[in-house]
């Protein structure tokens, strides 16, 4: 049994029937479409096919759809400019004729205002450092710090800019209209930098009378600095490492990776690493003895679930890298940093749960279920992060039981709750004796506040499994 859930980008190298089948075996939680490069055709096609390879396989699997965000990037060139340490390019908004040789449009309205002399632009990645030299209103000129081949359509990172860009694009919003057509599970704001993207989204997606939950992606020093709004606006933080380690200096990774962590539990959010976990598993069949390591470093943080991106959507060894990870999560679970003790505890329904959770530490083997309806008592007895117990959430909602794959040592099971409470939870322990997940003599801590009864907010009973 593992609490760290997993979540596999799908892609050409995973996105047959067979290989979904694989990944679900292998212990893949959620699904997620990174819509920088899915079709629509595509994610028409495949989500159909998930849903059918997870009812097949008797799990609960989630749905994320990564919307591309609003990027900055060079225009289109008639040939690369080769920069070499030293030389001096320039960046522009229009096509007019440049002062000097090396020249590129960049899509970016705030060019001029926004950036000033001493910043620092990154393009492809980080590969190529520029430094900003003079700022005109018609053009940026640059130093080059690092030698580079600088093509059409290359990403470009400003770090520590505030950059005033939408917080979602047309592509964005046509992409979550599919979204919530499909009917997927979790949509995620890529360059989330303020609670207002968030809020904008939501609204959007309550407007296409879509449930997905929202997960914020920081990837910038921006988003750092809003940290507890952007948290709070959302239902899910994701660590996405791959742009923030541009973003901000790639020794602060590790820290701003802990902090995001621990703020995520703090405040009752879930929280998601991700990006390059198992990198080298694009081509190799085992990982490299740091990716070990970097995993067990966020399971030892207790983050919600890890991601694996290229390993699972273009690598040559989805179903390994799978399997791999869930290795490493469960065999390095428990004596981990416990940021759950800095959990706020606001409403009277939290403290219950803080209570159910002491008394779940204090009894050997001991596990809880929640019968809930919108999952809420489900995530919060899953923030308290308990020691050993797992959580069995039952609930008569798909798609709640969905969002609760995401939600660390959450099992989420099916459910048919009827007026008598009593006979609810009797039907709810034999189904954990029947899937293998209790014997007979367990201690079982349930909680709801959904069921009637006297299974109240703010009752905790203790059952022996019969
Ligand atoms: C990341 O930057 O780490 C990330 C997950 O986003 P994307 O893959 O969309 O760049």
């Amino acid at each position: 049994m593992r609490k760290t859930k997993i979540i596999s980008t799908l892609g050409p190298a995973s996105d047959s029937d067979e290989t979904i089948n694989n990944l679900i075996q292998a212990g893949t939680n959620i699904f997620r479409l990174n819509m920088s490069h899915a079709k629509h055709d595509w994610v028409i096609e495949i989500i159909p096919k998930i849903r059918a390879a997870a009812d097949q396989a008797g799990r609960l699997v989630g749905i994320l759809m990564d919307l591309q965000g609003p990027a900055i990037r060079t225009g289109e060139l008639s040939r690369a400019l080769e920069l070499t340490e030293g030389d001096f390019c320039e960046l522009r908004l229009g096509d007019g004729p440049s002062s000097i040789e090396k020249s590129t449009t960049v899509n970016y309205p705030g060019l001029y205002e926004d950036i000033a002399p001493g910043d620092t632009v990154l393009v492809d990645n980080g590969v190529i450092q520029l430094k900003v030299e003079d700022v005109s209103s018609e053009a940026v000129l640059c130093k080059v710090l690092t030698d580079g081949l600088l093509g059409s359509r290359r990403h470009i990172n400003l770090p520590g800019v505030n950059v005033r860009l939408p917080a979602l694009t047309d592509k964005d919003k046509k992409d979550a209209i599919l979204g919530g057509e499909m009917n997927v599970d979790f949509v995620a704001l890529s360059f989330a930098r303020e609670s207002s993207h968030l809020e904008e989204l939501r609204t959007f997606l309550e407007g296409q009378d879509s449930k997905a939950q929202i997960v914020a992606k920081i990837e910038d020093q921006q988003a750092m600095k809003n940290l507890d709004e952007i948290i709070l606006s959302s239902d899910v933080v994701m660590v996405a490492r791959g742009d923030l380690g541009i973003e901000v200096n790639i020794e602060e990774l590790p820290i701003v990776q802990r902090r995001i962590v621990r703020k995520c539990i703090k405040l009752g959010r879930r929280v998601i690493v991700a990006t390059h976990m198992l990198e080298s598993m694009l081509d190799n069949p085992l990982p490299t003895r740091a990716e070990v390591t970097d995993v067990a470093n966020a399971v030892y943080e207790e983050a919600d679930a890890v991601m694996l991106s290229g390993e699972t959507s273009i690598g040559q060894y989805p179903q390994k890298s799978v399997e791999i990870l869930s290795r490493i999560a469960t065999r390095n679970e428990g004596g981990g940093a416990n940021f759950a003790e800095a959990a706020i505890l606001k409403t009277h329904k939290q403290k219950t749960v803080k209570a159910a959770v002491v008394l779940a530490d204090s009894i050997p083997g001991c596990k809880i279920a929640v019968f809930t309806k919108r999952g809420i008592m489900a995530n919060y007895i899953s923030n308290l992060r308990p020691k050993d117990a797992f959580i069995y959430a039952f609930s008569e909602n798909d798609q709640i039981l969905r969002h609760l794959s995401l939600s660390r040592a959450v099992t989420p099971i099916k459910a048919k709750f009827s007026n008598d409470a009593e006979e609810t939870v009797a039907r709810g322990l034999d189904d954990l004796k029947r899937r293998g997940h209790a014997e007979t003599g367990d201690s079982v801590i349930v909680l709801s506040d959904v069921l009637g009864g006297e299974f109240v907010q703010d009752s905790i009973h203790l059952r022996e499994v019969e």
